[in-house]
Formats: C-alpha cells, structure tokens, sequence
C-alpha cells in the first residue's frame, strides 16, 4: 500500500503553498482562519491578524457540511472568489474543503488545498476526483472511522494518480459528551508508526470549546506533528458555524506565543 512506510520508510514531502512539511523538512505548519468564510470584512480581519502573525495558510469553508440544512450552508463560489482574492492580496496559500465532487474544479481554481471534510472521508467521487488532480488533499478523519478506514480513503487518491496528501486527526466520537469529540493522539502515534504520510491535528473541532484548544496545541507540538488546523474569528460569538471552538484573535496570538518556543510556525 502506497502509504504504508513498508513501501515509502521516509514520511513524504507535501507542498501547503510554499511550505513543504513532511520529510526533512521540520516545519510546523499552522493552517488556520474561520470556520467559514461569511463576508469581505470578516475574512479581510482574518488575513490581517495571520499576516501580523507571519502565518502563511488561511482556511475557511464555503461548502459547509453542516449537520442540518437548516444551518448556514456557507457562500459557495462567492466565498471561494473571496479566499481567492486574499491569497492574491496576501501571498496566503489557501486550504478549503470540497462537500462534493463537483467543487473540485472550482477548488483547484480559487485554492492550493482541496480539504475533504471528515464526513466526506468516505466520498469516493469526492476522493477519485481529487486524485485526478495535483493538489495537496487534506484528509480528515471520519469522526467514526478507524484508522484502517482513514489510511484507505487516502490511498483512493495516491493509487489515483496524486501524491500529495496529508492526513488529519480532528477528533473521534467515543462515550464522552463533554467535550464534542476525543482527539486521538493514540491514533496519531499509530499513523506516525505505520504511514508515510504527514499528519496534522485539528485541536478545534476535537475539543469544541475555545478553552482547551490552546492546551491540546502544545500536546500536539509535543508528539512532533507536522501541522495544526485551528478556528479563528474576529468575533467567534456572532460566528455562523463552530461559534463555540473559535479562539478570538487575542487568545489565537497568546497561543502562537506558547507555541513559539517549541514550534517553529510557519
Ligand atoms: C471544518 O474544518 O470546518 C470542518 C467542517 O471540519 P470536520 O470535517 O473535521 O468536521
Ligand atoms: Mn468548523
């Protein structure tokens, strides 16, 4: 199996923009920005605070794969032209998920990461479609999956014909309620043991609430990831999806500066 350190021993090298992370690179890659992208304004203060931060990769969602339609679905093409524009603005490399397979090509155009959301792990036209393409796919996991599931839905795209995929660990459901997942870092270790692949944790949708996203940051740094993902908001209690998860800016620079000294953060 293509990802399998059987095959490949060396984690592989994947692009995020200009930022390699994996192999020799040691970079650790902080991808972050709102859970959606919802207007100009929002998404310029965003840009704002990562270019003051000398953070190079912005996320935010525009097909958001929300639990009920009666919930803010995202802005579509019209959020996607507005990540577009601040990547040019910027110089940002921008990561933004895919709910279905006929995104993929508005994706490749607006976008340098096509993000398939942990509720589409098991899309395989979302998958196939991806693996005709060149771009970085970044592959959560399914809050449901085992790890055998996970590593088989990325080599859907690695057997399809594209390399370039990272994988990332955003929290799994078990019995517990009070937090909204349980981040697996077993499953981390796991994927470092057994996958050639660079692997990413996502504090924020793991833990749910703003308050533990800073802690389970640095524990991610500890186990010597290759990357973070994490929400960020101008104003997170006006937010239209994850209010709850969504550091403010304050608390999103008071943790870069914990993380400085054991993180160099790109
Ligand atoms: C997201 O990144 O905003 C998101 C929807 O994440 P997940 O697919 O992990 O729920
Ligand atoms: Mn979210």
């Amino acid at each position: 199996q293509l990802a399998s350190r059987d095959y490949r021993s060396e984690t592989r090298e994947v692009k995020i923009g200009n930022v390699t992370v994996g192999g020799k690179s040691g970079n650790t890659i902080v991808i972050s920005g709102p859970c959606s992208v919802e207007s100009e304004e929002q998404i310029r203060e965003s840009s704002e605070l990562l270019k003051s931060l000398g953070l190079t990769s912005l996320r935010g969602g525009c097909y958001k794969p929300r639990t009920s339609p009666y919930s803010f679905q995202g802005l579509g093409l019209e959020g996607l032209k507005l990540l577009s524009k601040m990547r040019e603005e910027y110089g940002f490399s921008v990561v933004t998920e895919a709910r279905d397979a006929t995104h993929i090509d508005e994706i490749i155009e607006h976008a340098d990461v096509i993000q398939v959301g942990a509720k589409a792990m098991y899309d395989q036209g979302i998958l196939r479609a991806c693996s005709k393409t060149q771009k970085t796919v970044l592959i959560k996991r399914g809050f449901g999956s085992t790890l055998q599931e996970f590593v088989q839905a990325a080599e859907f795209v690695l057997s399809g014909g594209n390399e370039n995929v990272v994988l990332c660990e955003r929290g799994i459901r078990t019995f517990e309620t009070g937090t909204r997942f349980t981040l697996d870092l077993c499953g981390v270790e796991w994927l470092k043991h057994y996958t050639n692949l660079p692997v990413i944790l996502d504090p924020s949708h793991a833990m749910g609430y703003a308050y533990g996203v800073a802690g389970l940051s640095r524990a991610c740094i500890a186990l010597g990831v290759n990357g973070l993902l994490v929400e960020v908001h101008p104003n997170p209690k006006v937010a239209k999806s994850d209010a709850s998860q969504q550091l403010n800016h304050e608390e999103f620079k008071q943790l870069l500066q914990t993380l400085s000294p054991i993180a160099s953060s790109v």
